[in-house]
């Protein structure tokens, strides 16, 4: 079925509040016996289209990608029942699928995104592909080992200029993770490219936590939660050992 989604494009424009009240009707559409939590919603300026919905304190925190402003009612509609049924481990409702994506593939859409992209996106020098090693193998792999899976995606790529001196860093406002060239090399065991990489995350998860504090950010918190790293040791001595 095609409605010529590029003709929805500019009716929209839900307010913050009435896309709440659209993802709890979604969350009452997945029949769970818990009562819905309170739900906050925000745009917020991802790298291109993407979104995503987190439990924090028993609170539903949906962050919906600012190209989705004038998203029309049943576009968000099906974006809430897709963001929840993931969430929740259920199944994704075909119906939701085809109608998110009959309006983020329009050609319209598509423009926004790449536009967002090139923009956004301008710090990431190269992609997540190296020679040696493929951040988002590792990432995934991370991401299901130290953090359920949960950590939301981030952007990955690595650094063209092969710094010893800043190995990685994460950038809160393109959500990117930045690993340095140097490390994309055979001589660096893997271990230790994924502590650098865990290390970065771990930034990631906690710089969403209230408390976060920017002046320290390897707070001991911080510091407690990179000791459950496997390899932690080792990882540190050959970093200080050889860069
Ligand atoms: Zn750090």
């Amino acid at each position: 079925m095609n409605t010529q989604p590029e003709r929805n494009i500019g009716r929209g424009g839900l307010t913050l509040s009435q896309i709440g009240r659209i993802f709890a009707e979604a969350y009452h559409g997945l029949e769970r016996e818990q009562p819905c939590p309170s739900i906050g919603v925000e745009y917020y300026r991802f790298v291109g289209i993407n979104h995503t919905v987190r439990l924090r304190e028993g609170r539903l925190l949906v962050r919906l990608s600012d190209l989705f402003r004038r998203a029309p009612a049943p576009v968000m509609e099906a974006l809430a029942s897709i963001l929840l049924a993931k969430l929740y481990r259920q199944e994704v409702p075909r119906a939701a699928r085809a109608a998110y994506r009959e309006f983020s593939n329009s050609p319209e859409m598509r423009r926004k995104d790449r536009a967002s992209r090139r923009k956004r996106g301008r710090k990431l020098l190269a992609g997540p592909e190296g020679d040696r090693y493929d951040l988002t193998l590792l990432f995934d792999e991370l991401n299901r080992e130290y953090f359920k899976g949960r950590l939301p995606a981030v952007r990955l790529g690595w650094s063209l200029r092969k710094s010893r001196r800043i190995l990685g860093h994460f950038d809160p406002s393109h959500r990117s993770i930045t690993l340095s060239r140097w490390l994309d090399h055979p001589r660096v065991p893997e271990v230790v490219v994924r502590y650098v990489l865990f290390h970065e995350m771990l930034h990631a998860k906690l710089l969403a936590r209230s408390f976060f504090d920017v002046r320290n950010p390897h707070s001991r918190q911080f510091r407690e939660e990179e000791q459950t790293f496997r390899g932690h040791e080792e990882a540190r001595n050959w970093i200080r050992d050889c860069s």
